[in-house]
């Protein structure tokens, strides 16, 4: 699971490079792929199945307003003052990788610096809490309470989840919760921890195209994930370069 997720971490770093205005989602999408199969392993989210509905590319692309499982497309153009969440998983020799970032296209304002800052701030809260004996609630709450200091709201909708042989194991993990409660923390349990927070309200819909979902208000969203290891000596960011 440590090379699956350097692989995704790999990805990433690379997307985080040639985010720049003018350039078509559906380039970041082509770049992914690429480099994943180059190093032996296969983009997870491409041909991922919901209820029959098939995600066409390797990676998850959600601007502004859309807060996660936007679809790459020609159409779809980065412009100076976007934020661009960035999530993207693989399956290397069986196991699976998860992480995602959100970045900034060019300038962008302060409540968007600020949105981000919180929810990677927020991860690093749940990450913290990632302690055999703990509960899972511990860092549900963790980024609850980090989260909401900066009046920015957590997704209800969408929470993060075990990992392993498959992309989505149990438990789930949510954003929000009550400390003491929960699955308690075992070692060699594998969380993928992905805050996705709102600029306003926490309530999202889905878009017409059956997968791109988009905050109700139209504020802002941002989205940071981990894959995080529990071990007896703390969390072990498997994601983490
Ligand atoms: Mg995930």
């Amino acid at each position: 699971m440590r090379t699956a997720n350097m692989i995704v971490a790999e990805v990433l770093a690379e997307l985080r490079d040639v985010v720049r205005p003018g350039l078509p989602t559906a380039e970041m999408d082509g770049v992914a792929e690429e480099l994943t199969r180059r190093r032996g392993a296969v983009p997870a989210f491409k041909g991922y199945e919901v209820h029959g509905r098939v995600f066409p590319r390797s990676v998850c692309i959600s601007i502004n307003d859309e807060v996660v499982h936007g679809i790459p497309s020609e159409k779809r153009v980065l412009r100076e003052g976007d934020i661009v969440g960035i999530d993207f998983g693989v399956c290397y020799q069986g196991f699976y990788g998860d992480a995602a970032i959100t970045v900034a296209v060019g300038q962008v304002d302060p409540e968007a610096t600020r949105l981000m800052h919180a929810t990677n701030d927020a991860l690093r809260c749940g990450i913290e809490e990632v302690q055999v004996g703990h509960r899972l609630g511990d860092v549900s709450a963790a980024i609850q309470e980090r989260v909401e200091r900066d009046g920015f709201s957590v997704v209800r909708d969408f929470v993060g989840h075990g990992i392993g042989r498959r992309l989505h194991e149990e438990p789930q993990v949510p954003n929000f919760g009550t400390r003491d409660r929960g699955v308690r923390l075992r070692e060699g349990m594998v969380l993928a921890i992905e805050p996705m927070v709102n600029a306003g309200g926490s309530d999202v819909m889905i878009k017409e195209d059956g997968w791109t979902a988009v905050t109700k208000d139209g504020s802002r969203s941002a989205h940071f994930e981990h894959s995080v290891a529990v071990t007896r000596n703390g969390p072990y960011v498997l994601s983490q370069a």
